[in-house]
């Protein structure tokens, strides 16, 4: 569906893309992930047209937009600032991009009404923006996108500005729209447990390069570089005999007895976090602490300063590269 080849990007000389070169499924939800500043709007801003590229091509179904201005690209860009038009209702604000194509009305009002009823805006269609919550105008302007029945969706940290409970809610409304709708997305994020819970697949970004390609499954269960293994979800990072490995806290074992085991400890920290039990584990003999989960059922409680065996599983260490 879409297809980028080769895409790079400077600024002033400074490298912001490394070579980038992907392909985006069609129906895909397909989520660029990393740090601030590693480059993820730089490239969304590239597929939409309003930044060029310093070199490569992008390809839309086969055709090359990479000197297509953004109108006549068939995507819509949907920001973290909603900008919707204070002065028109949530209706008019749907429909401005439909009247600019000068659609007629009646296929105007259908279009609208479709959009309405899948962001849930029917009683508040004659609303101005400022009699609408945050999460509420975010909904007018997904609205507004869809509305013009965009072959991709770009959407840049379209909930970074609402409240955690919001965000949750507009996850799961987006998830459902975006199969409802089978519009490709393309998402850009910081916030990884975001990543994992809406994606098909997620491009991981750290400095302009792309760190690593894979379903959420796969990113979280085989990380192929350090930085993939310590930024989605926490790990434990081990080196011995030269070689570099990484066990997930759940695959760790605390256990009393201290003898055959993998590694010992002392307890530095017994966390309770709701549904999950952490001990935080000072090793002997090197210079870090592990995180276990721990079975809450456990007859004894850990406590701290207490001796701990530290055990896992050959088959649960994951080896990645740098
Ligand atoms: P965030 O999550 O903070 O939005 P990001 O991953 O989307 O970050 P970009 O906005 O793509 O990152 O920026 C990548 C780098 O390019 C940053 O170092 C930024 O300062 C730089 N940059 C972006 N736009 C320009 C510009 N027009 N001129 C010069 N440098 C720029």
């Amino acid at each position: 569906m879409i297809e980028l080849v080769g895409v790079e990007k400077h600024f002033a000389g400074q490298p912001v893309v490394h070579p980038l070169s992907l392909t985006i499924k069609e129906g895909e939800f397909l989520t660029l992930l990393g740090p601030s500043g590693c480059g993820k709007t730089t490239i969304l801003r590239m597929i939409a047209g309003f930044e060029q590229p310093s070199k490569g091509q992008i390809m839309l179904e086969g055709t090359d937009l990479t000197n297509l201005p953004p109108n006549r690209r068939d995507l819509n860009l949907v920001f973290q600032h909603y900008a919707l038009f204070p002065h028109m209702t949530v209706e008019d604000n749907i429909a401005f991009g439909l009247k600019m194509k000068k659609m007629p009305l009646k296929e105007q009002r259908e279009r609208v009404q479709e959009a309405v009823t899948m962001t849930q805006l029917n009683q508040l269609v004659k609303r101005y923006p400022h009699q609408l919550s945050g999460g509420q105008q975010q909904r007018v302007a997904i609205a507004r996108a869809i509305a013009n029945k965009p072959k991709v969706l770009l959407l840049d940290e379209p909930l970074g500005a609402l409240d955690l409970q919001l965000r949750k809610n507009l996850q799961s409304e987006l998830k459902h729209l975006q199969r409802s709708l089978g519009i490709t997305f393309v998402y850009v994020t910081h916030d990884q447990e975001e990543a994992m819970m809406l994606s098909d697949r997620i491009v991981i970004m750290n400095n302009g390069r792309v760190e690593q390609i894979g379903t959420p499954r796969e990113i979280y269960a085989t990380p192929t570089t350090l930085f993939s293994a310590t930024f989605v979800g926490e790990n434990n990072i081990f080196s011995q005999d030269g070689r570099l490995f990484a066990v997930r806290p759940e695959k760790l074992r605390a256990v009393r007895n201290t003898e055959e085991v993998k590694r010992t400890g002392e307890v530095l920290d017994v966390l309770y976090l709701g549904s999950i039990h952490k001990l935080i584990v000072q090793l002997d003999d090197e210079p870090m602490t592990v995180s276990i989960v721990f079975d809450f059922t456990d007859n004894r409680p850990w406590e701290i300063g207490e001796k701990v065996g530290v055990d896992w599983n050959d088959q649960d260490e994951v080896v990645i590269g740098s």
